[in-house]
């Protein structure tokens, strides 16, 4: 009987699942009826847009697929949605195969017919929030079974999209905005709601902005969402933003500077794609501009490294951002809805579509094209890249093979010794290259040899100045190694140089040591001090059995860490293992020539409490590169203070103090600044960068300078009025070109260092930095001017000539003894956007070293 029972149940149950099943399929549920409200009436949240996008992907199975492909730093998933017809959907992974074929970059012949491939990003800066509420009208328009505009295109089209790029920034914005609106929003541009707090919902977790991070990946959503691209390369890629909310709307073609490895086919599908968008907004009667602004240069963003992996790559923009709210009333006296913001977006979307579609077969030739041009006729004057090996290098080398790894470029090592005449990066002369077996080969053959070029090449052509972001990145300067540009092809072989067999021949030695040059000796370091071993640096460089040391060597004495027994032994050693630090045994304390281990300056290295300044005045970007150095880079505590209570802190808590770049008026009155002396004084290290160190310039007991104050400006100003008295009477429409020679967009210098200083070990002579500021400093008369720009240090990148001028003679890095403890001025962030890797060790130096 209960059996009888149960079958009647579970048949039930089949026929109810049935019924729904066959009540869904009759009607799919437009984002209103899913949401229960009209897209645009209020901001959809992460976890409903991700509900809606499942929900499609369940009822829809024949026309979308949804993949998770990562998950955020706060937990949040990440999706993309692939959409293609009945046809293509089951043959995706052939699809993605033979895409990569036509790019050269797997093996085999292209089967079946091959569709193109769009890409569309939406929300990668959260607090642009309509796009993630137009993906979802754009997303239904596509699964539609009664739609048959979209079908027709995705006959030869797939369509990939990522709802939400930037969920954590998304959600910090929407969640603030549903707690401070008014009931259906207030247009009032001086309600609440249009004015987002600190630090605001553009950047992700740890407060990096992700459209400068394509190229760089530095962040959690970046790295997994780029595993995926590299997968695909698709033939468009489409990026969706939003501006200001008094401007209208922006697309497609670009505005100069366009990088000169853009291909003429690429520039003129800007325009193509261009007229798809105008035809749909001229029908709308809704303004737009093209040409302006949003230029191709940087190739860290959503539209240029695209662009350098063989798309079309392009921004839109949506007048509206973190500031629109709902509503929001513009100075023409309109009212610009969020309900006016997704219809921008979707007709964007679908735009963009159309073009694909219709020009689906011209797309996946210029595609292959572009490949294979690359793979034989790569462009631009250097053919190959040098990258010399030597003990020093091992780090740095390490870092930049996982990188090229993350971008798919192709590298091997010289095999032989040989020589050849090659650009070299340090002197920025053609020199005589001796190039050696071990040294890596980066060879312009190779299917994404526009990307080495313009990530690699030392200088990149700018044909017009006015970009408005950092103007050089070449890697090796980023990456801290020696390297050369050479004109000629040079063969590699892939085979990996035999791994040089450590040194430790000695069971239980009398100390161990560890050179000193590149972040995973930094992290090597801190997971020492985290496992209680006690670590010693060398201040001098030294001579030992017949190997020379630098400065700033770490020994690990038996002596102090006899409390760990034999384990010692077993710690080290894996730890070095793991951070791949090539360790060297020592049977004695006494050192041929410096200072032996048991003197003075053998200095231990105590581990230091850190804290770091946040909150409102602070620069959320130039925090978040701090905190994410600690807790993701190197794995080390850190404690984040607040702006809003720094006053109360007892700073004797902590060993040291670093305060972003930001502005520290409120927080640092006078008292709050005495406390702050007295804690220095009494043994605390500040570390102060840019316009932090900027703040405590000319303040009482602090002995930095400025060096371009109103007076030297003035005398300047009296000195160019005598050269050209007509100086006053410039053009109005020249204002912006005059703007610029003020400016340093982020350019490469040559700092000088004083390499006996501890804030120096590790360098050597020189340290390349990415200087974005000519409000430089005079060396100090009193302190350690331990990196300076001398009167011929620029390498590479746009400098306006007045800011060239400014860039002479000017402190860079410099320390500043005060009682017991240190001031450490870094006027230059070596942490920028967590992509300049060179500078990670002198962070490091900073941190761990100074003082000590
Ligand atoms: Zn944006």
């Amino acid at each position: 009987m209960q059996n009888i029972m149960k079958r009647l149940f579970a048949f039930a149950l089949v026929l109810l699942s049935l019924q729904t099943a066959l009540a869904q399929q009759q009607a799919l549920q437009t984002p209103a009826q899913f949401l229960g409200y009209t897209l645009g009436q209020e901001f959809t949240t992460h976890a409903r847009i991700t509900d809606y996008v499942l929900y499609l992907a369940q009822q829809a199975p024949n026309r979308i697929k949804v993949q998770e492909y990562g998950k955020t730093y706060e937990g949040r998933p990440l999706l993309l949605a692939y959409v293609a017809s009945d046809e293509n959907l089951p043959r995706l992974e052939q699809i993605r195969e033979n895409n990569l074929r036509q790019a050269g970059i797997a093996s085999g012949q292209v089967e079946g017919k091959q569709p193109a491939i769009l890409w569309m990003s939406y929300n990668i800066h959260g607090n642009e929030s309509v796009s993630s509420e137009a993906v979802l009208q754009v997303l239904y328009d596509l699964v539609d079974p009664n739609n048959q505009q979209t079908k027709k295109w995705l006959e030869n089209t797939v369509v990939i999209l990522d709802p939400c790029v930037n969920p954590d920034g998304r959600e910090r914005y929407v969640q603030w905005y549903k707690q401070t609106q008014n009931r259906g929003g207030n247009a009032s541009p001086y309600a609440w709601e249009h004015y987002e707090p600190w630090p605001g919902g553009r950047p992700n977790h740890y407060y990096f902005d992700l459209n400068r991070d394509w190229a760089w990946q530095t962040q959690i959503e970046s790295k997994q969402r780029m595993a995926q691209y590299n997968q695909w390369l698709p033939q468009v890629h489409a990026d969706f933003h939003e501006m200001g909310p008094e401007q209208p709307y922006y697309f497609s073609p670009a505005a100069k500077p366009l990088h000169e490895s853009i291909t003429p086919w690429q520039r003129d599908f800007q325009y193509t794609i261009g007229d798809y968008n105008r035809k749909y907004f001229d029908q709308n009667n809704w303004l737009y501009f093209t040409r302006e602004n949003f230029d191709l240069f940087y190739p860290s963003y959503g539209d240029t490294w695209p662009t350098f992996n063989g798309a079309i790559g392009m921004t839109y923009e949506q007048g509206g951002s973190g500031r629109a709210g709902l509503a929001y009333k513009k100075q023409d006296g309109d009212t610009l809805t969020l309900t006016d913001r997704i219809a921008h977006h979707h007709i964007a979307s679908l735009a963009t579509l159309q073009a694909t579609a219709e020009k689906a077969d011209q797309l996946t030739q210029e595609f292959r094209k572009y490949y294979d041009n690359n793979l034989k006729k790569p462009g631009g004057d250097y053919k190959t890249f040098v990258f010399k090996a030597d003990a020093r290098s091992a780090g740095n080398l390490k870092a930049l093979t996982d990188y090229l790894d993350q971008q798919q470029i192709q590298y091997g090592y010289a095999g032989k010794n040989s020589s050849a005449k090659g650009y070299n990066y340090a002197t920025g002369k053609e020199e005589n290259v001796k190039v050696s077996q071990n040294d890596l080969v980066v060879s312009m053959y190779q299917p994404k040899s526009t990307l080495v070029k313009v990530l690699f090449e030392p200088n990149s052509n700018l044909e017009d100045s006015l970009t408005y972001d950092i103007t050089s990145w070449a890697m090796p300067y980023a990456f801290g190694v020696q390297a050369y540009a050479l004109k000629s092809r040079l063969e590699a072989g892939s085979q990996k140089p035999a791994k040089t067999a450590t040194a430790i021949k000695v069971e239980r030695p009398f100390a161990y040591l560890a050179r000193w040059n590149s972040l995973q000796d930094v992290k090597f370091l801190t997971e020492l001090m985290a496992q209680k071993v006690k670590v010693r640096m060398s201040e001098k460089p030294f001579e030992m059995e017949g190997k020379q040391y630098d400065a700033g060597t770490l020994i690990i004495t038996r002596t102090g860490n006899e409390g760990m027994g034999d384990k010692l032994d077993v710690v080290v050693r894996a730890t070095a293992e793991k951070h791949g630090v090539l360790l060297q045994a020592s049977t004695t304390g006494f050192v041929s020539s410096g200072a032996d281990f048991g003197s003075g300056s053998v200095r231990f290295l105590k581990m230091p409490k850190v804290a770091v300044m946040s909150g409102e005045g602070v620069s959320p970007y130039a925090f978040g590169e701090i905190w994410h150095y600690f807790e993701q880079q190197i794995g080390y505590p850190v404690t984040v203070l607040g702006t809003n209570y720094f006053a109360n802190v007892p700073l004797h808590e902590f060993d040291v103090l670093i305060l972003p770049a930001g502005s520290y008026g409120r927080v640092l009155n006078e008292q709050t600044l005495e406390q702050v002396k007295n804690w220095v004084r009494g043994g605390g290290k500040l570390i102060v960068l840019e316009s932090a160190a900027g703040f405590l310039a000319g303040k009482k007991d602090f002995n930095l300078q400025k060096k371009n104050g109103e007076e030297a400006s003035e005398k300047e100003k009296a000195k160019e009025t005598k050269e050209d008295p007509y100086r006053l009477l410039r053009a109005y429409g020249d204002r912006e070109r005059d703007a610029i020679s003020e400016d340093v967009q982020g350019s490469v210098f040559r700092v000088n260092l004083d390499k006996t200083h501890p804030l120096a070990f590790g360098y050597g002579d020189t340290y390349y930095a990415l200087v974005r500021t000519s409000d430089t400093f005079s060396f100090m008369k009193d302190g350690w001017n331990v990196g300076v720009l001398k009167k011929d240090n620029y390498a590479t990148g746009f400098v306006g000539t007045k800011a060239k001028e400014r860039l002479k003679d000017a402190l860079i890095l410099g320390t500043q003894p005060m009682g017991r403890g240190q001031v450490v001025y870094l006027a230059d962030n070596p942490l920028f956007r967590g992509f300049w890797h060179n500078g990670k060790l002198l962070f490091g130096n900073a941190v761990f070293l100074v003082g000590q």
